[in-house]
């Protein structure tokens, strides 16, 4: 059949030749019987290539074809002429997008139909579809509103955000979400987002079920494709956990964990508003320092868990007596903080402080112990003494040395009397420091004494520091800030080595001066080099043969119990006797003293001076004698004055003495006299 016959190439043709629609004619075996030049284009055909086929080149396959005839079978039975979007297949087997219509023609003969290409526009509409479906499952709210801020959509996400259903919220307005008191701030708001284009601001949002939730929102303004505004889509994220564990951590970074209370940081802001408002209202501020007296023994002796306890009730009794309007604080360790403002008179500062005093001094039980915490605090006042919250806090602090200077248990104001002490303490370093360096430090003896025999034991080393304008210093007067300053590391080396100079001097020449005892700070101790250190000391000096004694007190030890346990170990070794100095003052515990490489105890001299009238001091020397027989440790008393305390003492089981009834600590020289002395010669001695 010559199918061309029946279209001649008329004019007709060539005008649909010329146009961007493809064209095709079948019959109704679907035959081609018909195509023009942009069909063929389209399909990648030559004319006369489909002109001797059917329209089965054009389906995927066979199924698409007889699919397709089926369809067009049914719009033929509705009377309807034939419309829709296909996929076909090119020549060269790639598959495109087409949008069909098609009728019949010629007495429904034929069919005449017009393919156009919507390939791009069809590939379009699925990628657009595919982002509206991602938009809607995203876990973040979009939400779009039109000019007068009603919701246009609601994502999925939005749903989840805000609790709402879409169908629940859509025409309604944006504000439905807002809180009354961000309401002030909208107008304002949208003014920006109108003239910026977009805005992004954190804001809380009421859920549907009435809890807030904090959302980070970015909106940004919807435009038509002339560019005026239409409405804003609005970006909504959930930040609440965000935000929640933000305040916690500010939270934390304010206030000390252990007692809830605010920290140093916070104090000091409230300190520097209330100084403000004293100004402003003309009233005396006080700020007090409290710090709790011997907290780190108790901390180290019973541990820590007792420690804490021990902050924590300290807390609840200062709130027992602070008013509301009081600011309480922990400082830090042991140092707790109070602003006490609106005062008329200085003075009234102080019943607060005693009030303080009071309920810190009952006794406590923690854990099974009974523990009496009294307190020291120093009181600083605005505008009296600075103006500043640095000034203010610094004052209280040094106040509050004063107290603890003063015996503790006590509260002490600052005055310009404590700048000059405070002062001197600075110079005294300097030249503490100076006189360490030009070894201007002499070494004083003290004999140790069988109060039995009165024969001589040993010597304890004491230092003394040759001031060239001051004189003669004792100790006590500059070990604390040797001590606080860490110099006297270097002073117990200056001490150890001459004293075990003498020593050795002493032997060689024919005396016997029995054994020598030291005092060790037990910040010396607690050097990582003072095993090594102490034994080239023993080898410079070449006094191996010497009987050493090392004297630490309870109370350092306890500042550090294992660590201190671990060396002293292997200082006794090493065949140093190491004893307890002062025993009795500190909280050391029986564990510890149990574990400690001991030999000695040292009755403190607090316990002999009021002996032997002093009942409660003749009780715990009996006591601290039977402690030292059952744990197997040889035992002295010090500071023993009297005959009267000497016999008490040795009756009691105490042989060896030390103290002014045999003799003071006196120089090298005058010791060689008392050595000299018939009844302490060399063969009269151990
Ligand atoms: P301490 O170890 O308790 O020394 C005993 C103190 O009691 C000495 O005071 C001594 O002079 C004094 N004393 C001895 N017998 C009597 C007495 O019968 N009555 C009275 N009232 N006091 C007596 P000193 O020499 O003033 O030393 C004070 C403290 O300084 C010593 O106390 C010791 O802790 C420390 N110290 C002295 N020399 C050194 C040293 O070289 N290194 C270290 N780290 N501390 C030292
Ligand atoms: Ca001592």
């Amino acid at each position: 059949m010559n199918r061309i016959n029946k279209f001649n190439k008329s004019w007709t043709q060539q005008i649909l030749d010329s146009s961007h629609i493809g064209v095709l004619v079948v019959d109704k075996f679907r035959n081609n019987l018909f195509v023009n030049s942009q069909l063929c284009k389209l399909f990648g055909y030559k004319e006369s290539e489909l002109l001797e086929t059917t329209a089965r080149v054009f389906h995927l396959s066979d199924d698409s074809f007889t699919k397709f005839g089926k369809e067009v079978f049914n719009y033929v039975l509705d009377g309807e002429p034939v419309e829709m979007d296909y996929r076909f297949r090119k020549k060269d087997g790639t598959v495109f997008w087409g949008h069909i219509s098609g009728d019949f023609i010629k007495n429904n003969e034929e069919v005449l139909w017009i393919v156009i290409d919507i390939d791009q526009r069809k590939k379009l509409e699925f990628k657009n579809a595919q982002q509206a479906e991602i938009l809607s499952q995203i876990h973040d709210g979009i939400v779009t509103t039109d000019l007068e801020a009603k919701i246009t959509s609601f994502n999925h996400g939005a749903e989840i955000v805000t609790g709402y259903k879409a169908y629940e919220v859509i025409g309604k307005s944006i504000e439905m979400f807002y809180d009354v008191e961000d309401a002030k701030t909208r107008k304002q708001k949208r003014e920006i987002l109108f003239k910026e284009g977009s805005l992004h601001q954190e804001l809380r949002f009421i859920k549907k079920d009435g809890t807030y939730i904090y959302t980070d929102l970015s909106a940004s303004v919807l435009k038509d494709s002339e560019g005026k505004i239409i409405g804003v889509v609005s970006y909504v994220q959930d930040i609440t956990q965000r935000r929640l564990a933000q305040e916690k951590m500010e939270y934390q970074s304010y206030h000390d964990a252990l007692t809830g209370l605010p920290n140093r940081v916070l104090f000091k802001e409230g300190l520097v508003h209330a100084i403000k408002k004293a100004k402003h209202n003309k009233t005396i501020l006080a700020l007090l320092f409290i710090d709790l007296d011997h907290f780190k023994e108790i901390n180290d002796s019973l541990g820590h868990q007792v420690g804490d306890k021990l902050l924590q009730e300290t807390t609840k009794r200062l709130y027992t007596v602070l008013r509301e309007q009081d600011v309480l604080s922990r400082l830090g360790g042991d140092e707790f903080g109070v602003i006490i403002e609106g005062l008329s008179k200085a003075q009234e500062a102080s019943s607060f402080a005693k009030k303080i005093l009071d309920t810190l001094a009952e006794p406590l039980e923690i854990d099974g112990n009974t523990l009496y915490v009294s307190s020291s605090i120093g009181i600083s006042l605005y505008p009296e003494d600075g103006t500043t919250s640095e000034n203010l806090l610094k004052f209280a602090d040094s106040a509050m040395y004063k107290a603890k200077n003063e015996g503790r248990n006590t509260f002490q104001y600052y005055s310009a009397e404590m700048t000059e002490i405070a002062l001197e303490r600075v110079m005294m370093e300097v030249s503490l420091r100076r006189a360490i360096k030009k070894k201007e430090f002499v070494v004083y003896y003290q004999p140790q004494v069988n109060g039995r025999t009165d024969k001589l034991v040993g010597m304890e080393a004491l230092v003394r520091w040759k001031h060239p304008d001051l004189g003669l210093i004792p100790p006590d007067k500059f070990i604390p800030l040797a001590e606080s300053s860490g110099l006297i590391v270097e002073l117990d080396r200056l001490v150890m080595r001459e004293a075990m100079l003498q020593f050795k001097e002493w032997y060689k020449v024919g005396y016997n001066p029995g054994k020598l005892s030291m005092n060790l700070a037990v910040k010396q101790l607690l050097r990582g080099d003072f095993f090594s250190v102490l034994t080239s000391l023993i080898d410079e000096v070449g006094c191996k043969f010497i009987n050493l004694e090392l004297e630490v007190t309870e109370t350092q030890i306890m500042s550090n119990p294992e660590l201190a346990i671990e060396i002293l170990k292997k200082v006794s070794a090493l065949g140093i006797d190491l004893a307890i100095d002062d025993f009795g003052t500190g909280y050391s515990s029986l564990s510890y003293l149990k574990k400690l490489p001991i030999n000695k105890l040292k009755i403190d001299q607090s316990f002999v001076k009021d002996l032997p009238n002093d009942e409660e001091d003749a009780g715990i020397t009996r006591a601290v004698i039977a402690l030292a027989k059952s744990l197997n440790l040889n035992i002295i008393a010090e500071g023993v004055e009297t005959v009267e305390q000497k016999n008490f003492i040795v009756e009691n089981g105490c042989d060896n003495i030390q103290g002014y009834y045999y003799s003071r600590p006196i120089p090298a020289l005058e010791m060689e006299e008392y050595l000299n002395k018939a009844n302490f010669r060399k063969d009269f001695l151990i």
